[in-house]
């Protein structure tokens, strides 16, 4: 099945919106490069990015990138922290390295993403140095497990969508203390973040505003064309102390991408963004996030009610669902996978298999989600 059909439901996978697509397709031809000199795609960024800060709800302060995913996303948002918690203790990363700078704590969830991981290491930090704290059923940290005697020199990284649950960290609960005693808060909001964007689902991410850089992806719930990811940090000076690359050869510029990010070099992401935001609004970006979520709520449903197993409560656009045993579970995922209708994915969430269902296309309807849960428990049967 192709993975923009509204019946694909694997990973986090979002669609191609057509306007975005088209928009893609124009920038491609125009080829621009914002990262070293292109004005006009540089301003085309930074209207899209402050949309984006606008639509999340993030503080008005706050400098946005576009960047190749969330996996860079987070990277950047981690040295940025990194660096600024190193230089307000008067050690200037970029003068000085890495090689006998003041140890920082790094604390993360046991629910982290892979690319978090990926991430932290890449920025200095091993597996071993890591803390990782309990998380609840639904896969979000326990707050009363959540260290209090964080200091200035502690990095913490939490999460907004789990990727197999859909449930966030419990961020008011946790962030405050954190900043008061001087700490920096980055949060991974791959696909989660959007929840920020929905009126009547924000609450699920209250108080994700108060942390100091965030990263989310425009591919996956936003559904523009790979890869297109965003970074968002509450001080621009920050971002900008990490990624600053000016050369004699390049016009100064700090809004050139290449001072907000990792690359210089890249195309003009923001053109696509900008075509998706302008064609559907505030109340469009909301809807996609509401419609997906209630999907995903029918699709529990109807799956319960046909006796499969929800194995985690669905916090927001995510299904996780098990047909028996881990065996059965398996058998069915490849039957549904070659029957066609539908295609979803498995995962092992806490120690047992699921078949994993990701609602992030614009594209699927409610008809769709029928037919898929009428396929699924056809193979049930079928297996059973
Ligand atoms: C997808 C995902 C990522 C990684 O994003 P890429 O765009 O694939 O780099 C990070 N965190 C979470 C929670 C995700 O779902």
């Amino acid at each position: 099945m192709v993975t923009t059909h509204g019946r694909h439901f694997g990973f986090v996978t979002g669609g191609t919106d057509p306007a975005a697509g088209a928009a893609a397709i124009l920038a491609g031809a125009w080829d621009q490069n914002p990262g070293a000199y292109s004005p006009v795609a540089e301003a085309i960024d930074e209207v899209a990015c402050a949309w984006i800060v606008d639509a999340l709800g993030l503080p008005s302060t706050t400098v946005a990138a576009f960047n190749g995913g969330a996996t860079i996303a987070n990277l950047t948002g981690i040295i940025a922290g990194r660096d600024a918690l190193l230089a307000r203790h008067g050690w200037d990363v970029a003068e000085r390295g890495l090689a006998g700078a003041p140890t920082l704590r790094v604390i993360v969830g046991e629910e982290a993403h892979v690319s978090v991981l990926k991430a932290l290491r890449l920025a200095g930090f091993g597996q071993a140095h890591i803390e990782r704290v309990p998380t609840d059923a639904t896969g979000a940290i326990d707050a009363t497990q959540f260290p209090e005697d964080t200091d200035a020199l502690t990095l913490v990284v939490l999460q907004a969508g789990n990727v197999n649950t859909g449930a966030s960290d419990p961020f008011a609960a946790i962030i405050p203390g954190v900043r008061e005693r001087g700490g920096w808060v980055h949060v991974d909001g791959a696909f989660g973040l959007w929840t920020a964007a929905s009126p009547r689902l924000r609450h699920l991410v209250a108080g994700v505003d108060l942390a100091d850089s965030w990263a989310t992806d425009g591919h996956k719930w936003l559904n523009l064309p790979y890869d297109s990811g965003v970074v968002a940090v509450r001080d621009g000076a920050d971002l900008h102390r990490a990624m600053h690359s000016d050369a004699d050869y390049l016009p100064a510029d700090p809004r050139a991408m290449r001072n907000r990010g990792i690359q210089i070099s890249q195309r003009a992401r923001g053109v696509e963004a900008w075509a998706m935001l302008a064609s559907h609004g505030r109340s469009g970006l909301a809807d996609i996030v509401d419609r997906s979520c209630a999907h995903a709520a029918l699709l529990a449903q109807l799956l319960a009610d046909g006796g499969a197993e929800i194995i985690a409560p669905v916090a927001l656009n995510q299904v996780l669902v098990r047909f028996g045993d881990d065996a059965a579970t398996q058998t069915v995922i490849a039957a549904v996978q070659a029957e066609g209708t539908t295609w979803a994915g498995g995962t092992v969430w806490r120690g047992r298999h699921a078949m994993r269902l990701s609602v992030s296309d614009t594209a699927t309807t409610v008809d769709d989600v029928r037919a898929a849960a009428a396929a699924i428990l056809e193979a049930a049967a079928v297996t059973r």
